[in-house]
């Protein structure tokens, strides 16, 4: 029987239990195909799912992301959103999978898919940035982070990188972001903020992407010029609370949005349009995914305790 990381009820990471599961059927007429997982992504949205903070029924099997062969064909596919992926062997709808080019290995794969799509919505559609645009990245070391910077380097944009340690602005600095800001340094909004448009000679930014939330919320809107963009995607530090409108136009006509990878990924082609730009990106050597860490499902607490701990860098896998 295939084995899967399921929670039973909604907590911390010590609710997680890897469970025996009955063997998945492909539902008849309804497209799914049996695929033989090889990795799994491990996801914020897993933690905002296991706390109960995104509504999910229990109990359930955790993990959205991953990559495997389907069973028969061979055929080598991954997916960025098809929930109870953290198991050995799943049905997944067709119409959700991407091909993985030959040269991308199916822990990468499943490594790029869904941070990787979102940094591609979030730098291609969410706001399309220019060249010579001056981006605002939190948390630039993370998952999605790092992505970000190397999308909007790709674009011809400067990046503000910020993390909370050295290391972890080295991490950015290497894939290219022109300025790094440690914001465990800075005290209070208005220090970040100004620390940021310092590195930019005093001025504005045009966009800033910020998947912190409560922490970074208030600099992220004071780092921006009239008519900027604030991008907030997550709120790895908590979500961020009510919020007065006027401030959008005391900051100078701002726009605010708040974002998901499902709204942008509305039809098959979009899916494939993102899905194969990025893994494209990471076969021709332009695109570079960090693995900060590998588990197998047995020891998924520990993923999560170190991803929620502030702890990684990179992309975080469990190993069926
Ligand atoms: P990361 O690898 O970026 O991990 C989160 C990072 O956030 C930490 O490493 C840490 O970096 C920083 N951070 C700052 N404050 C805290 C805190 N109090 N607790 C934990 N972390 C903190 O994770 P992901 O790349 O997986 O996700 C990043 C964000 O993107 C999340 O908010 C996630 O929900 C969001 N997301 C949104 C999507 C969307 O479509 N809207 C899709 C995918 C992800 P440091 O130490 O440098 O501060």
């Amino acid at each position: 029987m295939p084995r899967a990381l399921v929670v039973p009820r909604n907590g911390g990471s010590d609710v997680l239990e890897v469970r025996s599961v009955p063997e998945p059927v492909a539902g008849d007429g309804d497209g799914e195909v049996l695929v033989d997982v090889a990795a799994v992504g491990v996801n914020f949205i897993d933690v905002y799912q296991r706390q109960g903070v995104y509504p999910v029924p229990t109990p359930f099997v955790l993990c959205s992301e991953g990559a495997g062969t389907v069973v028969g064909t061979g055929e080598r596919v991954a997916w960025p959103q098809t929930r109870g992926s953290a198991t050995s062997r799943m049905a997944v709808p067709a119409d959700q999978l991407v091909p993985v080019p030959g040269e991308v290995d199916l822990e990468t794969a499943a490594a790029a898919m869904l941070q990787g799509m979102t940094a591609h919505y979030l730098v291609n559609s969410t706001y399309a940035v220019q060249p010579g645009d001056l981006c605002l990245v939190h948390a630039a070391a993370g998952g999605v982070g790092q992505l970000l910077v190397q999308m909007i380097k790709a674009k011809g944009g400067v990046v503000v990188a910020t993390a909370g340690s050295p290391e972890k602005l080295a991490k950015a600095t290497a894939l290219g972001a022109d300025h790094a800001v440690d914001y465990t340094r800075t005290d209070g909004p208005e220090e970040l903020a100004a620390a940021v448009k310092e590195a930019v000679g005093g001025q504005g930014l045009h966009v800033a992407y910020d998947g912190v939330g409560r922490a970074t919320f208030d600099a992220s809107l004071a780092s921006l010029r009239p008519r900027g963009t604030l991008v907030l995607f997550g709120g790895a530090s908590g979500q961020v609370p009510p919020f007065d409108i006027q401030r959008l136009n005391a900051g100078g006509s701002l726009f605010l949005t708040r974002p998901s990878l499902g709204h942008y990924l509305l039809t098959r082609e979009e899916l494939l349009w993102r899905g194969e730009s990025v893994l494209g990106a990471i076969a021709d050597g332009t695109l570079r995914i960090e693995i900060g860490g590998r588990w197998p499902l047995d020891e998924a607490a520990a993923a999560y305790d170190a991803l929620e701990g502030r702890a990684t860098t990179g992309k975080l896998l469990l190993l069926p």
